[in-house]
């Protein structure tokens, strides 16, 4: 028995499952590191945690491969800039296969850029995206890819992702990491390893 989480509203977050791993509560960022595994420089502030200047991306200091991941997140206002240069970020899961953030609320940009895409791989089914300063949900069911002794792969990931409850990946085939100027390929890797959050220089 798992008893299901409550939805959230605007202004406050929804419960997790009982047998979720919370990696952020709201509070404190004891879960998370720096990319080199240092102390993060990023900050929680009204709850919610965000990037500084130049304080790199973040990574969560547990490994996971194969998961659930259901992810809150802002885009900012006032309205900054354009394009990629709004409101960027990006789930990596497995700190490889990059699940797009970005402002795309009447802001355009390249398809496979958009918010929901699988960054350089995949655009989004549909642009679902909330205004700036208001919160929206991915909901992630991510198959990790599985690689023999060898390094030979022997099932490639699959993703699927709802953003604000709307289907915007419906079990997409990954060929490889994500990447924004080169082909994708697969490198073999452990079968769980860090998610990371990027930094884009936005908040
Ligand atoms: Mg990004």
């Amino acid at each position: 028995v798992v008893t299901p989480g409550t939805a959230g509203t605007q202004d406050r977050a929804g419960t997790a499952p009982s047998d979720a791993v919370v990696l952020f509560d709201g509070k404190d960022l004891s879960n998370w590191s720096a990319d080199d595994g240092k102390k993060t420089k990023w900050v929680v502030e009204d709850g919610a945690m965000l990037p500084t200047k130049d304080s790199g991306m973040i990574r969560s200091k547990g490994e996971y491969g194969s998961c659930q991941l259901h992810v809150e997140f802002m885009t900012p206002t006032p309205v900054e800039g354009e394009g990629q240069g709004r409101g960027n970020s990006g789930v990596f899961l497995m700190g490889q296969y990059e699940v797009q953030v970005l402002d795309n609320y009447e802001n355009t940009t390249y398809p496979d850029g958009q918010a929901g895409a699988l960054y350089g791989r995949k655009p989004p089914l549909v642009n679902a995206c909330r205004k700036p300063g208001e919160w929206q949900t991915y909901d992630i069911i991510f198959e990790a890819p599985r690689f023999d002794a060898a390094g030979k792969l022997l099932r490639p990931a699959y993703i699927t992702i709802l953003h604000n409850g709307v289907l915007v990946q419906n079990h997409f085939e990954l060929l490889g990491a994500t990447a924004w100027d080169s082909p994708p390929k697969y490198t073999a890797h452990p079968a769980k390893l860090p998610i990371m959050l990027q930094f884009h220089g936005n908040p």
